[in-house]
């Protein structure tokens, strides 16, 4: 096809292989899983076994130790092929907290584990229902009580908790009417979900408009070791911050991919639709919105590349993986909406999978983090333009 033959070709091997792995999994298979509402489990325990999602994990912890940049190409590859990575993509980069910070003895005990597949480490606990955003006023709090902490609160839309061992948990443990900076006094925990369930935390399950497992979370009076805190107490959101350059580049990779998928989709169709006795890939009415939709995932895959290479190189790299993020969600939804209107009524029928994707890609202009809260952080690190909260 055209545009696989003028698609990147970085990383050629590991695309084919990720291509391999998820001809398997079709689209029959994506839409018995939404249908049934269940977790994609073959599906990630097929690229677990195969090694894709400990890319990132040194091999001295037993992963592979790739670069950033080929560990988005497997996100990117994932759904370009009509998956969804956002059922394993934590698995990928949550631990990037635990390798970055946490003491050699946590690394030993927890990263190989990870990087096997015996332990799944894929949910990250940081959004509150009454807080949102506004992080650093975050309201469940973790009290030392000798060996311990406990832990108070509650969070929302926390993902695959239901798939997962451990967690990993931002909660206050200096109130902030005690901390200098607001950004203080916050700390991380893994919390070993096989023991807290029911010991003090309750999970409730979010229906959400895509199939995704998301859930509440109610902590009360739940006991996490105090071993099991990571790095220092009180620095936790840098920790989480310092985390998110990755996960943003990785999310952008998801929605090149959905880019494509749904670029490609559209003008598969457009080609072979025939009304009022020619292709309708022939009207550039119908042409140009793929077209350019087209341009801005190439544009955005090359800020991903450009995000990645700098992360790998150790550099700061906040304005680029923002940058790449904003442009591929935006670009994957235009060509989202492209496909759709593309696909006239069909568009419509799950069993095109284009109204699944739709739903699945849209997500990225609210999370992980909202479009605005990227432009926000873009014109005042960036343009130096007034703090406006
Ligand atoms: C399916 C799903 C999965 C998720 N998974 C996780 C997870 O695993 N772990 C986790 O911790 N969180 C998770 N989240 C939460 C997600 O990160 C948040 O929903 C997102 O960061 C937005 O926060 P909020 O929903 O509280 O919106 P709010 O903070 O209430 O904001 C609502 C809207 O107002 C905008 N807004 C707020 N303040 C301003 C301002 N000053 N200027 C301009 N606009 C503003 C926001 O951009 C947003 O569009 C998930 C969310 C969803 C929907």
């Amino acid at each position: 096809m055209a545009a696989a033959a003028v698609q990147d070709q970085s990383y050629p091997d590991i695309r084919e292989a990720v291509r391999g792995l998820c001809a398997g999994f079709d689209s029959a298979y994506w839409q018995r899983v939404e249908e049934q509402n269940a977790f994609p489990e073959a599906f990630v325990q097929a690229l677990t076994q195969a090694g894709w999602l400990s890319a990132l994990i040194p091999e001295a912890y037993g992963g592979s130790g790739l670069p950033l940049s080929a560990a988005s190409v497997i996100m990117e590859e994932i759904n370009r092929s009509g998956g969804n990575s956002g059922a394993c993509h934590g698995q990928m980069y949550v631990m990037g907290c635990l390798l970055r910070h946490g003491s050699e003895a946590q690394k030993r005990r927890w990263l190989p584990a990870i990087a096997s597949g015996e332990l799944r480490m894929q949910s990250m606990a940081v959004t509150e229902p009454t807080t949102g955003t506004d992080t650093t006023k975050l309201k469940t709090t973790a009290v030392r009580r000798g060996d311990k902490y406990v832990v108070n609160g509650q969070k929302v839309w926390i993902s695959r908790v239901q798939h997962s061992d451990l967690l990993l948990l931002l909660a206050r443990t200096t109130p902030l009417d005690q901390v200098k900076r607001k950004s203080e006094g916050l700390s991380v925990f893994v919390v070993d979900l096989r023991e807290a369930f029911g010991r003090g935390l309750t999970v409730r399950p979010i229906r959400n408009m895509v199939n995704h497992e998301t859930n509440e979370l109610f902590f009360d009076n739940l006991e996490v070791p105090a071993e099991n805190l990571v790095g220092e107490e009180g620095q936790g959101l840098r920790y989480i911050l310092d985390g998110l350059n990755a996960e943003r580049i990785l999310i952008a990779a998801e929605c090149i991919g959905d880019g494509y998928w749904f670029t490609e989709r559209a003008s598969g169709y457009a080609r072979e639709r025939v009304v009022f006795e020619r292709p309708i890939g022939q009207n550039q009415g119908i042409q140009f919105p793929i077209a350019r939709a087209y341009c801005n995932v190439e544009a955005a895959s090359l800020m991903r590349y450009k995000a990645a290479e700098l992360f790998d190189a150790g550099q700061p790299c906040g304005k680029e993986a923002n940058i790449a993020k904003l442009l591929a969600a935006d670009a994957s939804w235009e060509a989202a909406n492209a496909c759709l209107q593309t696909h006239g009524g069909f568009g419509f029928a799950a069993e095109y999978d284009i109204e699944r994707k739709f739903r699945e890609t849209r997500l990225y202009q609210v999370a992980p983090i909202s479009t605005n809260m990227i432009l926000s952080y873009v014109a005042e690190h960036v343009l130096e333009l007034p703090r406006s909260f």
